[in-house]
């Protein structure tokens, strides 16, 4: 197509984030992506009503099965995380939704991280057992936890890393090659805390990646998605049970969104590293803090293995302090000029909350013995999640002083 962006010259990621999935229009001539909203399509020949019959029909037909807005951004964010093929859905959970209930039935066992964001944990522990599948949580940062939790049912391993809150690490290469080795079908990995510029989890010998495209990829803060990634024949199954049958599609105008916030993602990336390394430091020498998790920073217990895996450290990090988190985050609420006090994360603007220990046990986590004592040890009675946006540094740095 004329002005069409292919990757086959190697392109840098910077080009490859402003380019891929873009085109200029051949009808109008339009350089910037057109919003394509119609939800059905007329087509060249009499088609078949059924996703299962469309066969070798390249057109769009139908809104839900794919849409061409839709398709420019799969394509922008395929090429980001150098994936054979990518499907967006209405959110991150929709994506990892889609993803699990298409390659895992009744009698299946999934390994999933006994710490994750609430949203996939929940639904790994209250909904999958209802469905037949069998869900064992471990340490995925620890090796020998997930070797010893594989059993001869196991059809995936599910990774979060960084995970959300706590911001452990699972070493995304080494848990690939052993459950591979082992005859695990299906390595997740949930990468939404560090984006395709922080890492790409296809190239350390995974099957799958999940964003939460509401995160850093839209980067504003305006429009919720999600999206999976992987091999296209792996991809085309799931579409045709998760897109048609499910139906947890994307919006074309959310996807317009999305497509003009990824074409930013590296220099944004670079910008939220920035200033994090710059907000973590000032936090670990503040005297109200007792501590503070970032992989970019000597203090994170597995360091060495984020300097390895990561490109990026991105913006996220948690920390925790002397005194009671509530009467901090109650001073945050009235005192934080920059940073928003809220929920959600990787916007260009800096967001906080405080997230009780006591809270996350009681709603989501089921802990037993050992589980609940790891979680003690390293998180304690609760942490501050902390999304460092792309402000200037020593602003946003000021800004916290006020409530700390
Ligand atoms: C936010 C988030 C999700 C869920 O994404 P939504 O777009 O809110 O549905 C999944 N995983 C991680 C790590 C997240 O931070």
């Amino acid at each position: 197509m004329s002005g069409s962006f292919n990757d086959e010259n190697k392109a840098s990621i910077e080009t490859i984030a402003v380019h891929a999935g873009e085109y200029i229009d051949p009808a109008t001539r339009s350089s910037s992506p057109n919003l394509v909203m119609s939800a059905t399509f007329a087509p060249t020949a009499v088609a078949s009503f059924s996703a299962l019959e469309l066969g070798g029909y390249n057109g769009h037909v139908y809104g839900r099965v794919s849409s061409p807005t839709v398709q420019q951004l799969e394509e922008k964010l395929a090429a980001l995380d150098g994936a054979e093929t990518c499907r967006v859905f209405a959110s991150g959970i929709a994506a990892a939704h889609a993803l699990i209930m298409s390659r895992l039935s009744s009698g299946d066992h999934l390994i999933f991280p006994e710490v994750t964001y609430v949203g996939t944990a929940e639904f790994a522990r209250n909904t999958l057992p209802r469905f037949g599948v069998e869900v064992t949580f471990v340490d995925t940062a620890d090796l020998q936890a997930v070797e010893d939790a594989i059993r001869p049912n196991t059809k995936m391993v599910w990774l979060e890393t960084p995970a959300n809150p706590t911001m452990k690490l699972a070493d995304v290469e080494a848990v690939a090659a052993l459950a591979h080795s082992k005859g695990v079908r299906d390595v997740a990995v949930d990468a939404t805390f560090c984006s395709p510029i922080g890492m790409r989890p296809l190239e350390l010998g995974c099957d799958f990646v999940v964003h939460s495209l509401t995160k850093y990829i839209n980067g504003h803060g305006d429009a919720m998605g999600g999206a999976v990634l992987g091999r296209k024949d792996d991809m085309d199954k799931m579409s045709m049970e998760a897109t048609v049958h499910y139906g947890g599609i994307l919006s074309p105008f959310n996807a317009w969104l999305i497509l003009r916030g990824a074409a930013t993602l590296p220099m944004r990336m670079a910008a939220h590293e920035k200033s994090a390394l710059e907000v973590g430091r000032f936090l670990e020498g503040h005297p109200a803090v007792k501590r503070v998790f970032y992989p970019g920073l000597e203090s994170h217990p597995q360091h060495d293995l984020a300097k390895r895996q990561m490109k990026n450290f991105s913006g996220m990090m948690s920390f925790q302090t002397h005194e009671g988190g509530d009467a901090i985050a109650a001073r945050m609420i009235e005192e934080l000029k920059i940073v928003h006090y809220a929920v959600s994360l990787g916007h260009h603007r800096s967001l906080v909350c405080w997230i009780p220990s006591e809270q996350i046990l009681r709603s989501t986590y089921l802990f037993e013995g050992d589980a609940l004592a790891r979680w003690n040890d390293y998180v304690g009675d609760g942490i501050f999640r902390l999304s460092v946006g792309v402000e200037n540094g020593a602003d946003i740095c000021a800004d916290l002083a006020r409530a700390l």
